[in-house]
């Protein structure tokens, strides 16, 4: 059977891959993105919508882990676990203890802030660029504190990500309330990030990208791939029709999906995902003016086009089962104790957050090629992290020195890896 060739082919269309593949086309490579379901359908559709470049913090640290067997089982808490995915997540919950530990998590602290501090003006080039700036808001977030308690920590908190560059201010109640008259009033404040954006509606972010890389050349094969392996001179990848394709130049970025990938391309990644979910209230957009978090229950309200959407919480598990009842309805009730008149959510989602333990994504070539390159793992800020993510695959694939320092992201690490 004749195998069409290919210059790059980008596996997996959600927003990491998408910005990959722009940035390629901007740069003059032919691509193919190939993904069974549509453009930026998978978590890149559902998430909060900020552009968190005040988000430098690991999800694991030492206070985490000191919490951690209480979280994990309290099926309520803001981090949980899936009823018996304990025996297959053990493995992964060893490493992510680890990376807990005040060393590893000041290092991973060091990597993500790398990263994420300038995704605001990453984002504004990229915007610029596709002309979608009017789907950004420059209002700032807020991170709220219930009471004393919950302040208290997360000023230990702040005064960590203040030190890593992060811009962030405290507000009493009072300036709280000036700032978000319709928010109920708190005894604890808040933490304001003044200069951080927030996307309106991200599936249609998704989708306005793909329509200009469309513009500009791209293709799409609505197709999964099943099968790669590396030859001498490109990459052949077997879909599930049994098609083959061959390419100069692959770029594994299919979010949570990507293990199986990864590991035909000869590395074993501790991917799992954390499963998060949002509610939508049609018509209840302006209840806020910007993503508001309630730091001590891991929840975001962030007002979107025509409505509200409140999205967030962390539950360990896998891919295919299906959402829990309880996890939606208690993110109802928690919603609802902020607005008692909200009424009832027009829709539900589950999505998948690719998540490695030390909460930095990949961005490398593979052990075994550099005709492959990965760009997943990027947890729970995937959507911040693509303009950056772009321009260091951008990079990778053309032969040129990423515009940083990206020893801190490579997959070998993993194989430093004890267990
Ligand atoms: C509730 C929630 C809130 C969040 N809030 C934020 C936020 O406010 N800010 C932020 O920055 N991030 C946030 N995130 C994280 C962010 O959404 C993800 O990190 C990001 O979407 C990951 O993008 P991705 O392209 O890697 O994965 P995805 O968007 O999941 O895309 C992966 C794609 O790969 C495809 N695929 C899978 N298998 C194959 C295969 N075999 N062959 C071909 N294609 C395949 C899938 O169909 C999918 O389209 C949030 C996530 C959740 C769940």
């Amino acid at each position: 059977m004749k195998i069409d060739t290919e210059d790059v082919v980008i596996v997996g269309a959600g927003i990491i891959g998408l910005a990959c593949g722009y940035r390629l086309l901007q740069e003059g490579r032919s691509v193919l993105w190939v993904d069974p379901k549509s453009p930026g359908s998978g978590a890149s559709y559902g998430n909060a919508g900020t552009i968190a470049d005040y988000a430098v913090m690991p999800v694991g640290s030492p206070s985490v882990l000191k919490r951690l067997p209480q979280l994990l089982f309290d099926s309520e808490s803001p981090l949980s676990m899936q009823p018996g995915a304990l025996a297959m997540l053990a493995p992964w919950l060893a490493k992510f203890a680890y990376q807990s530990l005040p060393g590893p998590m000041a290092k991973n602290m060091r990597a993500i802030a790398a990263l994420v501090l300038d995704a605001g003006s990453r984002w504004q080039e990229l915007a610029r660029a596709i002309a979608v700036e009017d789907h950004f808001k420059n209002e700032g977030c807020l991170y709220v504190y219930r009471d004393a308690a919950a302040l208290r920590r997360g000023k230990h908190e702040m005064a960590l990500r203040a030190e890593a560059g992060v811009d962030v201010v405290f507000l009493t109640p009072t300036e709280l309330s000036e700032l978000e008259p319709q928010w109920p009033a708190v005894d604890g404040g808040a933490a304001f990030f003044p200069k951080s954006l927030f996307v309106t509606d991200p599936g249609d972010l998704a989708n306005k990208l793909a329509n200009a890389g469309a513009n500009i050349g791209g293709r799409f094969l609505t197709e999964s791939v099943k099968d790669l392996s590396n030859e001498r001179e490109s990459v052949v990848m077997t879909l599930t029709n049994g098609r083959r394709i061959r390419a100069h130049k692959v770029v594994i970025s299919a979010g949570a999906y990507s293990k199986g990938l990864a590991a035909k391309a000869g590395d074993k990644t501790p991917l799992i995902t954390e499963r998060g979910y949002h509610l939508e209230f049609e018509g209840q957009a302006n209840r806020v003016q910007r993503p508001i978090c309630v730091a001590d229950q891991g929840f975001y309200m962030t007002p979107m086009a025509g409505r509200l959407r409140v999205a967030g919480t962390v539950e360990l598990g896998g891919v295919d089962s299906k959402p829990s009842p309880h996890r939606l309805s208690g993110l109802i009730q928690q919603a609802q104790a902020v607005f008692p008149d909200l009424g009832s959510p027009q829709r539900t989602w589950l999505g998948f957050r690719p998540s490695l333990p030390d909460s930095r994504p990949i961005l490398s070539p593979s052990s075994q090629s550099d005709r492959i390159v990965y760009a997943y793992g990027h947890g729970h800020i995937g959507l911040t992290l693509a303009p950056i993510s772009a321009e260091i695959v951008a990079a990778l694939i053309g032969g040129r020195s990423p515009p940083c320092d990206i020893s801190a992201y490579s997959v070998q690490r993993f194989s430093q890896w004890r267990g």
